[in-house]
């Protein structure tokens, strides 16, 4: 029995080890990243900051008016000065409420993507930034699949889960010669038996169909 927990374990890693591999590879850029937000988003957010900006200003200065005090008080004579430093902490509240809108929407493009459950990782992300705020995120961007690929042989996009292209049918995860565990396509010697893959990468090939 631990035999087999053994073994199960053992192919758990070896997935996660191919997994971050692949997502090392990504190499993504913040710019484009952003991009994936959708823009009416991004303009409503800035509309949002806009109004709540105008707002507070507008309640600070007619306070006293209503018998109210200007904040902060201790500048209650200067109002400029005031309306400024309402506008910093106005402008410091937003950017990470915004920060946090942003993420969310990134969550939710990035997971579709990367075909991951949609609702289920956007839920995820929302709820569990409760207790302890971008934690749903965090865990978010620990776990999150691999983008997909495209196939060496064919160039068909694939899915980093995927063993065989559906195309061509390239095998996608190759395996040592000599023990005949999944090796990366980027290894040099095998990761668990030391066998030097450079000389035998030309010989690994993938097995003809149909001839038999
Ligand atoms: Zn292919
Ligand atoms: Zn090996």
């Amino acid at each position: 029995m631990s035999d087999y927990s053994q073994k199960v374990t053992s192919s758990f890693n070896e997935r996660m080890r191919l997994i971050r591999l692949r997502r090392k590879k990504e190499n993504l850029r913040f710019w484009d990243e952003f991009r994936i937000i959708p823009r009416w988003l991004i303009v409503l957010v800035i509309l949002l900051f806009l109004l709540a900006q105008g707002i507070a200003l507008l309640v600070n200065l007619s306070a006293p008016q209503r018998g109210d005090q200007i904040f902060p008080p201790e500048l209650k004579y200067d109002p400029v000065l005031a309306s400024l430093a309402l506008a910093g902490i106005v402008t410091a509240v937003s950017l990470v409420l915004a920060a946090f809108v942003f993420l969310i929407a990134y969550v939710n493009r990035d997971a579709k993507r990367r075909g991951m459950h949609v609702a289920l990782w956007t839920l995820l992300a929302l709820l569990l930034s409760w207790p302890f705020p971008f934690l749903g995120v965090i865990i978010y961007f620990l776990l999150r699949e691999p983008l997909p690929y495209p196939c060496p042989q064919c160039g068909n996009s694939v899915g980093a889960r995927f063993n065989f292209c559906p195309n061509c049918k390239c095998n996608l995860h190759p395996s040592c010669p000599q023990c005949n565990r999944e090796i990366a396509e980027t290894d040099k010697f095998c990761p668990y038996c030391g066998n030097d893959l450079k000389t035998v990468a030309s010989s690994i090939e993938v097995p003809a169909q149909g001839s038999v």
